[in-house]
């Protein structure tokens, strides 16, 4: 049965077979999204994705043993922070804080934890705490990495002419319009190029050789600092409704073999 985390009675809590239950812990943002979508996209995105992976991992086993965490909207979103209404933790403050949320729940005597990274920044210090709490407590912190925006029925999606799709950008915004089209401002979008990299071969803004991003490195046609990657125009909440469930769709087998480990 998937279950949400702060739902449970202290009493469920006891009786239920924490050794076998997974806790999904969906790690989102809050930094800007461009002019168009709205600071808390990750945060949205985490928020939904644990229902969307509900409906697809149900149909392979119904009795999933599974605790949906709360959302952690705040993450480590240092790129973002020169764009108004950006948070960021510090990496070591991130780290401690999912550092003491994984030691309680070990206390508790979960055993499979799940980090459910809604955004790719959040990566690096989620794969450290993972790995030292796997030694400290001897469980099993697995990280899978939420959006599987190389699908070929998610770049299906994208818009013709927009070539490179990224933070900010048409499946993001299209996810967020899915979620919350009230806060998505879709007539003020504004196309962002990688402009730091502009006919650069050898280093890339990630990757084997590269110079880590900053937003102000992504900036419109004219030269203006925009941080979002992409033309988010063509952007609809039945984009973003196909992107969510086939990204949850792919995160079925890992979980599948989560359960089983
Ligand atoms: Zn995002």
């Amino acid at each position: 049965m998937i279950q949400y985390y702060a739902d449970l009675t202290r009493l469920e809590m006891e009786h239920l077979d924490r050794a076998n239950t997974v806790v999904m812990i969906p790690l989102g943002a809050t930094e800007q999204h461009g002019s168009q979508a709205p600071l808390g996209t990750d945060a949205l995105i985490a928020g939904a994705m644990p229902e969307y992976i509900k409906a697809e991992l149900e149909k392979a086993d119904p009795g999933y043993p599974m605790l949906i965490f709360p959302v952690i909207p705040v993450g480590f979103s240092v790129e973002h922070l020169r764009f108004c209404g950006s948070i960021s933790f510090k990496p070591d403050t991130y780290y401690h804080m999912l550092y003491d949320i994984t030691a309680s729940l070990a206390k508790h005597g979960f055993r499979k934890l799940v980090f459910l990274v809604c955004h790719g920044g959040n990566r690096p210090v989620v794969d450290t705490v993972a790995r030292q709490a796997r030694a400290d407590f001897d469980i099993l912190p697995f990280v899978l990495s939420s959006g599987a925006f190389f699908h070929p029925d998610v770049q299906a999606t994208i818009s013709e002419g927009n070539t490179f799709d990224f933070h900010g950008g048409e499946m993001e915004t299209s996810m967020a319009m899915a979620i919350r089209p009230s806060a998505v401002k879709l007539e003020l979008s504004e196309t962002g190029y990688k402009t730091a990299y502009a006919g650069k071969k050898a280093i890339r803004f990630s990757g084997e050789h590269a110079l880590t991003w900053m937003g102000g490195d992504f900036t419109t046609s004219d030269g203006r600092p925009i941080g979002i990657g992409g033309d988010p125009s063509g952007a609809t909440a039945e984009k973003g409704r196909i992107i969510l469930e086939i990204s949850a769709r792919e995160l079925v087998p890992a979980l599948l073999e989560i359960r089983d480990w």
